[in-house]
């Protein structure tokens, strides 16, 4: 018996989400008595052994070039084979894009329990039991997970990475990896940004910006900051930004430690992308915009006098 955190990684570093998988599956291996082990699929540049810090003891790997990009086919099968070799019978994810594909395949290969998107440690005073958000984080479930195999995609940024001592083994693991049925011709990468779903902070702008020429503060404010950048939806719609930053019940969800928003409403449909932020600061002029009600802190004022302030400010303090 063991739990076998998948670790994500991607051009060969291991992804920050990674970590607090590493960290959480480590926990329940604690709560349940057995021992924490992690597989990483591809070529890793990254020092593996020091996984170990987070509380690992093995770092399985299997480099073979077939999996130096996600077919969530492929590794699907290969996850099911080290978890069947090594006996796992807890299956840890990130609920990020990786995850999202392979856990729900994952789980109907094992006929194994999921619940994708974890906030917290499970229950286990009286069986399993797994606390998840719902209804776009309105309402909580808590889901008794009964399979002899239970599988975990945790959400990013619900829980935090602890890095104390210790050095994991790291043992190849042999197996058999297919040949991906899809072929990736080409990739458009975003570089030079904080990866939305990963951010501690986002500054995220809405129609209130009246117009793309207008993100150069929002930009210069998260560039500031170390903050991803978003956008509501209406934004992305009309190509002012791209799709991959509006934030929603229709986009991305984030949780970050900090979530600005300037100039947007606060329509339903964008908090459910974002109310799982630690702390909201809204900015807009309209001081019965709904998205004060969701705010730890509300600035009532003009979002082209107040960013260039507040921008101004933190050049100062820095
Ligand atoms: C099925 C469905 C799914 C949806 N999914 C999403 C989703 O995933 N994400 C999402 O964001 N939306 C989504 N929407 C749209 C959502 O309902 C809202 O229409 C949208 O969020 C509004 O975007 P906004 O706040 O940028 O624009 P607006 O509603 O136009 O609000 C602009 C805000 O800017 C303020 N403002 C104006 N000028 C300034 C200024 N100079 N300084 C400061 N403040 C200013 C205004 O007071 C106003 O509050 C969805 C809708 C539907 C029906």
């Amino acid at each position: 018996m063991s739990v076998l955190i998948f670790v994500d990684q991607a051009d060969g570093h291991i992804k920050k989400a990674s970590f607090e998988a590493l960290t959480y599956g480590a926990k329940v291996a604690e709560q349940t008595g057995t021992t924490a082990e992690a597989i990483v699929l591809g070529a890793v540049q990254d020092d593996l052994a020091s996984l170990g810090k987070y509380g690992v003891k093995k770092v399985y790997t299997v480099a073979d070039a077939k999996l130096d990009h996600l077919d969530s086919q492929v590794f699907t099968k290969v996850i099911g084979e080290a978890v069947e070799k090594t006996g796992a019978t807890v299956v840890i994810f990130s609920n990020n894009t990786d995850g999202k594909s392979i856990a729900p395949r994952l789980s109907a290969r094992l006929k194994a329990g999921l619940v994708a998107g974890a906030i917290a440690l499970p229950d286990t005073s009286n069986g399993f039991v797994v606390k998840k958000n719902v209804f776009s984080g309105k309402a909580f479930a808590n889901i008794s997970l009964q399979t002899p195999i239970k599988i975990i995609s945790l959400n990013p940024n619900s829980y935090k990475t602890i890095a104390g001592e210790g050095t994991a083994e790291v043992v190849a693991f042999t197996a058999i990896v297919d040949v991906p049925k899809v072929k990736i011709t080409a990739t458009n990468k975003v570089t030079g940004e904080v990866p939305l779903s990963e951010a501690e902070v986002v500054v995220s702008g809405g129609r209130g910006l009246k117009g793309p020429e207008n993100w150069g503060m929002i930009e210069e404010l998260a560039h500031l900051l170390g903050a991803a950048t978003a956008c509501s939806r209406p934004v992305a719609d009309t190509h002012w930004r791209p799709h991959h930053e509006h934030v929603g019940q229709t986009g991305v969800k984030v949780a970050p430690q900090l979530y600005i928003a300037i100039g947007i409403s606060g329509a339903i449909q964008h908090l459910a992308g974002v109310n799982s932020s630690k702390c909201i600061v809204v900015i807009n002029k309209d001081a019965d915009a709904p998205f004060f009600k969701s705010a730890d802190y509300g600035i009532v004022g003009d979002a082209f006098d107040i960013v260039p302030k507040l921008t101004a400010a933190i050049k100062a303090a820095n």
